[in-house]
């Protein structure tokens, strides 16, 4: 490795930026640093992205390539510590979690990074560090390196604001209710939100709290913040944003459009093997009217229980429209599977749905024309995927910020029509979270495909795509954002340079 980094180092100018990169391993965290990091790279910068052997399989290709046309792009591996957590090689990545057991022993394993990761910051002199949320101990190896660390979020403004502004004034504490709703303090829009719908470490002080907290604390204490948001979205948060967190912050977003703008979306994202050239579900799309076949997503984490299986069967069987859905299993639910088989061999025969077991090419999906929206639990990639491609949502969250995410897609944006989620809770949670029932789904779903409203829903959604390909060109609001971020880094870079040159002298 140090033979590896030496040479790494001589073959960078010393006039050029050099930035780190340290995703945290989920595709939602991910999936937009990585092309951040590719973004970077093309407009000039030295790029090194730290990751373990499995987790760089999925970009390693795009890298590759990034790296043969030319750009300062390489991965960076540490060694993920699988036996000392009991778990299999190759198991690295938090979307592996069938179990809340397998979840801790993943997580567990990525903490033990730390080590590593900071002999690499050490040895690898970065002029930036580019760092998950969910890593708040960078803001000190930063500190000690004497550079900046920026904060990389991975969803909207609006959601990070939330947080902060219920962290700081508590507005659910002291309802009678948990149903009762209580309106988010500082917001420019009367957002509304009810107790059970918050993540339940920022509903009361428990341990997980004590994990996500200083994540949170940890943005007021770096250099800038990234978002993966363009202003047509969020603006107002944006300001929002400055008044609360109180630093800067840049919007670069799409990523995911802008770094495959010129390539088409790559069809082996996320995943470790190459798909074929045409995968099965894209034929089936090809037999499809235009607009007519809904996509069906929890993400990559999200695994339903058989209950809530059986009734989104049933509900998308009697919608009356077309589907294409994804089904990621837990661990434990063979017994059950006699139900999804039949059901996925009657819509094979009646052609009226399409099921894919585990994983999607979710890009490659979204951008068919015979895709009309999609069914989402609000994680923030998704959702700005689904905009780039021009679609409505029909609105499903799960856990985490995606309770924040509807309200923006719902009463913001109005792209949404939701489908009625009551309660905030991880799918792998001991008790079980409350089935949606069929009728609801099947109701949501006419609401967006067949009425008037629903027409609205996608002509807004058709004009955010608009602004989202304009924002990512040359002279657009991302754009200009990045180049300016690049330049203030650089700027940083040459004053310190200056700086010791003086004191040397
Ligand atoms: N994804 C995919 N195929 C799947 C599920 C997810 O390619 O079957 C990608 C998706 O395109 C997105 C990311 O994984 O880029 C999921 O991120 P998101 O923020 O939407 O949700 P999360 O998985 O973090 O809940």
């Amino acid at each position: 490795n140090l033979i590896y980094i030496e040479k790494a180092m001589d073959s960078q100018p010393h006039h050029e930026l050099h930035v780190i990169f340290l995703p945290y391993p989920t595709p939602g965290h991910m999936n937009p640093m990585i092309d951040t990091a590719r973004l970077f790279a093309r407009h000039g910068v030295s790029v090194t992205i730290i990751t373990t052997p499995a987790n760089a399989l999925p970009f390693q290709k795009a890298i590759d390539c990034d790296f043969t046309r030319g750009y300062h792009i390489r991965t960076q591996l540490v060694t993920f510590p699988a036996a000392e957590v009991g778990l299999p090689e190759g198991v690295e990545n938090i979307k592996d979690s069938t179990s809340m057991e397998l979840f801790y022993r993943i997580a567990s394993g990525i903490s033990k990074l730390k080590d590593q990761i900071k002999l690499l910051f050490q040895d690898l002199h970065p002029d930036c560090i580019v760092s998950d949320m969910c890593y708040p101990w960078t803001v000190e190896s930063a500190s000690e390196l004497g550079i900046p660390r920026i904060f990389f979020y991975s969803s909207s403004y609006l959601s990070d604001c939330a947080t902060h502004s219920i962290l700081r004034h508590r507005p659910h504490e002291g309802l009678v209710s948990d149903t009762d709703k209580f309106t988010i303090p500082g917001f420019p829009h009367g957002i509304e939100m009810t107790r059970l719908q918050l993540p339940e470490w920022e509903r009361i002080t428990n341990e997980i709290s004590g994990f996500f907290v200083p994540m949170f604390e940890s943005e007021s204490r770096s250099y800038g913040a990234l978002y993966n948001s363009f202003d047509e979205l969020e603006s107002e948060y944006k300001q929002v944003h400055k008044s609360i967190v109180g630093i800067k912050s840049w919007s670069i977003g799409p990523v995911s459009a802008w770094v495959n703008k010129d390539d088409g979306p790559k069809v082996n994202r996320g995943q470790k093997e190459d798909l074929k050239e045409e995968p099965e579900c894209l034929t089936w799309l090809n037999t499809k009217q235009d607009e007519s076949v809904l996509y069906v997503s929890f993400g990559s984490l999200t695994r339903l229980s058989h209950a809530q299986l059986v009734e989104l069967a049933h509900g998308l069987e009697h919608c009356g429209h077309n589907f294409i859905w994804v089904i990621r299993k837990k661990e434990g639910s063979e017994n059950e599977d006699s139900f999804l088989q039949e059901f996925e061999e009657k819509m094979k025969e009646s052609k009226k749905g399409f099921i894919i077991w585990n994983w999607a090419p979710q890009l490659l999906i979204l951008n068919h024309p015979a895709i009309g929206g999609i069914v989402t639990h609000c994680g923030w990639n998704s959702i700005l995927e689904s905009l780039s491609a021009g679609l409505p949502m029909i609105t499903w969250p799960m856990f985490a910020e995606q309770f924040y995410n509807e309200r923006l897609l719902v009463d913001v944006l109005k792209v949404g029509v939701p489908v009625g989620v009551k309660e905030n809770k991880f799918w792998a949670s001991k008790d079980m979270a409350h089935v949606v029932g069929r009728e609801e789904i099947a109701k949501a779903v006419v609401q967006l495909m067949e009425k008037e409203e629903g027409r609205e829903t996608r002509r807004r959604a058709r004009k955010l795509c608009d602004a989202s390909k304009k924002t990512i060109e040359k002279g657009g609001d991302s754009y200009n954002n990045l180049m300016q971020l690049i330049d203030d880094l650089k700027s940083l870079k040459i004053s310190k340079a200056h700086s010791r040159s003086r004191l040397d002298g």
